[in-house]
């Protein structure tokens, strides 16, 4: 493996600088974590009247996964649509569905500069996949969602063209800079290292706010320990080449059940991600490096299936949390205090959801979102 440094493609150094906070402070809301899912919390409860808000991240805007992922805006959750009508029954998926599909309208709205609509590919990398492709198909055709049998450069399976893709720190530093404009105080460096109803507890004083909101998916075990038995964190990680003309991949593509994925940028850089399996025991873990045996698996695999010679400009990785039952934890914990995460490698779209009914619970009492994503 070159010795490239753990950036991800998306990275231009132009971080939106944030103050860290050095003392105590006192708002209404306090949101940990500045990824997608905290600023789409942020943004719910400025439109919600907040009276004030404050925001931390250990680190800055989308430093952990919001800003070092596949950028795919995808329908549906973690589950594939037919696998969440058997787990949660028909009425509740295709409510779950239907909400991400308007939440990836949504984040377009938001940041149209940031977002491309785009279709993606699910392909089938054995016989089997293929009909698991089919039977995902006919359930979301028979629920009313788009969805077409596909065969291609890139394999045979299924189209949705209702997906997305996205800029994710793109997205992210704007929506930053609107919820600070709009008076939200956003800290960077900033780390919370105790959370409890009412008090985030950070390295140098403590922050008191009616309703504390966690926004954080990978370690969210390390800083909620009560959580330890419900979400594992894992690595993911992926790659980037310079611009591959040797190809071209109008939709982004996931593949072997989703292990697998990439897209193309319009300037033909190729961002490949997965290969999380063929490590499966080592990759369980909250060191967010690339390691040596996926990064080879995926610069083999970019090589030989996806047939990409261009040089590779970016290696990296980050920290995600997996659930047992693929289902997204979205806890209310009491007293104001209220966590999500453990989106399983997909949490653009339902990180977004759930920062906004957490936002909606503590503002209005009531979130139809929370509600069909609460056991
Ligand atoms: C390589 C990779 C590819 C992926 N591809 C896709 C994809 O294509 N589509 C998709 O939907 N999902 C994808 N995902 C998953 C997706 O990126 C995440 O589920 C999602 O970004 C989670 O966003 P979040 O805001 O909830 O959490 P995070 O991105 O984890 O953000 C949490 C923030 O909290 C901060 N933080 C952590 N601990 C503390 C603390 N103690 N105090 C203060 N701040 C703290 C972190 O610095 C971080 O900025 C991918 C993930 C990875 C790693």
């Amino acid at each position: 493996m070159t010795a490239l440094p753990d950036r991800p493609r998306w990275d231009d150094h132009d971080d939106l600088p944030l103050p860290s906070l050095d003392g105590d402070a006192t708002a209404e809301v306090c949101v940990v974590g500045l990824g997608g899912t905290g600023l789409s919390c942020i943004r719910e409860a400025l439109d919600l009247g907040a009276a004030s808000v404050i925001g931390i991240d250990a680190v800055g805007v989308a430093a952990g996964a919001a800003g070092r992922n596949g950028g795919l805006l995808l329908s549906g959750t973690a589950e594939y649509h037919h696998d969440l009508v058997r787990s949660v029954g028909r009425e509740r998926a295709v409510a779950i569905t239907r909400m991400t599909n308007e939440q990836i309208r949504r984040i377009a709205d938001e940041v149209p500069e940031a977002v491309r609509f785009t279709g993606s590919l699910r392909i089938a990398a054995s016989p089997e996949e293929l009909e698991d492709c089919a039977a995902q198909r006919a359930q979301m055709v028979a629920d009313g969602f788009a969805c077409e049998s596909y065969a291609g450069p890139e394999g045979r399976g299924i189209l949705i063209p209702g997906d997305a893709v996205m800029h994710p720190i793109r997205r992210c530093r704007t929506l930053a800079a609107r919820a600070m404009a709009r008076g939200a105080r956003l800290f960077g460096r900033t780390r919370a290292t105790g959370i409890a109803p009412g008090a985030v507890r950070t390295e140098h004083g403590t922050i008191r706010a009616r309703h504390v909101i966690v926004c954080v998916d990978g370690r969210l075990e390390l800083l909620v320990p009560e959580l330890a038995g419900e979400v594992r964190t894992a690595r993911l990680q992926m790659l980037a080449t310079a611009p591959a003309p040797e190809v071209s991949f109008p939709h982004p593509v996931s593949l072997r059940f989703g292990y697998d994925y990439w897209q193309q940028l319009p300037d033909g850089c190729v961002l490949f991600g997965g290969g999380r399996d063929k490590a499966i025991d080592a990759e369980w873990t909250a060191i967010s490096t690339p390691s040596e045996v996926v990064q080879e698996y995926l610069t083999h695999t970019l090589r030989t299936t996806l047939g990409v010679h261009a040089p590779i400009t970016h290696r990296w990785g980050a920290a995600v949390a997996y659930t047992e039952n693929h289902r997204p934890l979205f806890r209310d914990l009491g007293d104001g205090l209220q966590v999500m995460g453990g989106y399983c490698g997909t949490g653009n779209v339902v990180g977004a959801l759930l920062g906004r009914a957490a936002a909606q619970r503590a503002f209005t009492g009531r979130s139809v979102i929370a509600d069909l994503f609460t056991e």
